[in-house]
């Protein structure tokens, strides 16, 4: 893919003002922050999810039920709009074509193509100037290509799907030699399809920068935050990362250098491991708001959510600026699946410094993301402490605690 071609940016486009409709492909829990964050704003909401009950249909005026493939679903959900935005990357790139050729799509299509292969991703990256781990090309199935990416890279390794994956869903650790006979029969992708493997890195921390870029290219980054995962899905961020300033500095740089190059007009959020000599390599990237910036709801002059929307109208952007040290940490899913009632509302938010955040998933699922939780603090360690306190007096209700049925009257 050639990423040289000139990208003009819409400078001249004139801001897109309330009350007009922004068009959000995707109505998660992301899609139902930005859409929140418009229409605090007043705007007009349009929202395409394969869902009619998705989290994001009860703050959207309209909700268009359809697939990320469903050109004719995406069309009907673009009319009356004046601006669509995305909430997730894996959406068909015709889709996108039909819909950028009648009306702006921020933060643009070149960014969904780039962020939704991860080859393209890491050869954008590398044409940038930006290191990644080291990687190969290989073909599901292939045994004598992942010997020899064995050799090369070392072991352990990552071997990753090129399409679709998130939350670690669609990749394998090869940790030991033993592994290599089973490795692709785990990751359980037809033959010949085609895989990122790359090395493992020891990292030190991992971290993610949150950075906009205006329809006029001014760039704004979010101070960084430090992420925990567990097993591929995050479970806590800090911000800002309790990180050297120069390492801040260089994240935030590493952030606003990929937005440009992308010449996206909205969000682009990098996530990067940092490592022991403070190199910093990328991981990953998304044109959009993401679940590590989260805490910018409570914590920050301007949330990832209304920067955003500024970014997609043509409007000056907001302040980035923390308003004090934060931590966020998801509520997942626990349990068999069954319908959604949350247990310990009023302990966990006994603390004034705490936040909840719900998304009105129907359902629990094992580890799925139902909500989140942010709270401020003097630092950010105490505040990482307030927040687990809070975490740690919830639960999902089950069988055995005899509520009725959600919706039904106290
Ligand atoms: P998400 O969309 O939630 O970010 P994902 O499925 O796209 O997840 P990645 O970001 O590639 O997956 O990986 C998820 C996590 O797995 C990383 O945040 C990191 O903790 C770990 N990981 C991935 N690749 C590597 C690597 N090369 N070395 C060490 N750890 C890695
Ligand atoms: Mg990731």
């Amino acid at each position: 893919m050639r990423h040289d071609a000139p990208v003009s940016t819409p400078a001249h486009h004139p801001p897109i003002l309330p009350p007009a409709t922004i068009g959000i492909l995707g109505g998660g829990q992301l899609g139902r922050m930005l859409g929140i964050a418009a229409r605090a704003m007043g705007y007009r909401i349009a929202i395409l999810d394969p869902d009619p009950a998705c989290p994001a249909a009860a703050i959207a005026d309209r909700v268009e039920v359809g697939g990320y493939g469903d050109v004719a679903a995406a069309l009907r959900m673009a009319e009356g709009c004046a601006v669509i935005t995305y909430e997730l990357e894996h959406v068909d790139a015709a889709l996108v074509d039909a819909l950028a050729a009648r009306l702006p799509v921020r933060p643009g299509a070149l960014p969904l193509r780039v962020t939704q292969d991860r080859l393209a991703e890491r050869r954008f990256v590398e044409d940038a100037g930006v290191p990644v781990a080291p990687w190969r090309e290989l073909r599901a199935g292939d045994a004598a290509g992942l010997a020899a990416a064995a050799r090369e890279l070392g072991l352990p390794l990552r071997l990753k799907a090129v399409f679709g994956g998130y939350d670690g869903r669609s990749q394998i650790r090869v940790a030991s030699e033993a592994e290599l006979a089973g490795a692709w029969a785990a990751l359980g992708r037809p033959d010949g399809q085609p895989v990122l493997a790359e090395a493992e890195l020891a990292f030190a921390d991992e971290l993610s920068v949150v950075c906009a870029r205006g329809a006029d290219g001014t760039i704004l980054p979010f101070p960084p935050g430090r992420n925990r995962h567990d097993a591929g899905i995050l479970v806590e961020t800090l911000q800002p990362a309790p990180v050297p300033p120069a390492v801040a500095e260089a994240a935030a740089g590493i952030a606003g250098r990929l937005a440009d190059a992308m010449a996206l007009v909205g969000l682009l959020t990098v996530e990067l491991f940092r490592m022991p000599d403070d190199r910093l390599v990328v991981n990953e990237l998304a044109p959009r708001v993401h679940n590590s910036g989260h805490a910018t709801m409570d914590a920050a002059q301007t949330s990832q959510f209304e920067q955003q929307i500024r970014a997609v109208c043509g409007l000056p952007l907001g302040s980035p600026a923390p308003l004090a040290p934060a931590a966020m940490v998801n509520l997942l899913g626990a349990g068999p699946r069954r319908p959604a009632r949350l247990l310990g509302v009023e302990a966990a938010l006994a603390d004034p410094a705490v936040h909840l955040h719900l998304y009105d998933k129907r359902e629990v699922v094992e580890r799925r993301k139902m909500g989140h939780l942010t709270a401020l603090g003097a630092t950010t360690a105490e505040a990482l402490e307030r927040a687990h306190a809070a975490l740690s007096r919830l639960r999902w209700a089950d069988d055995g605690d005899g509520l009725p049925p959600p919706g039904a009257r106290p």
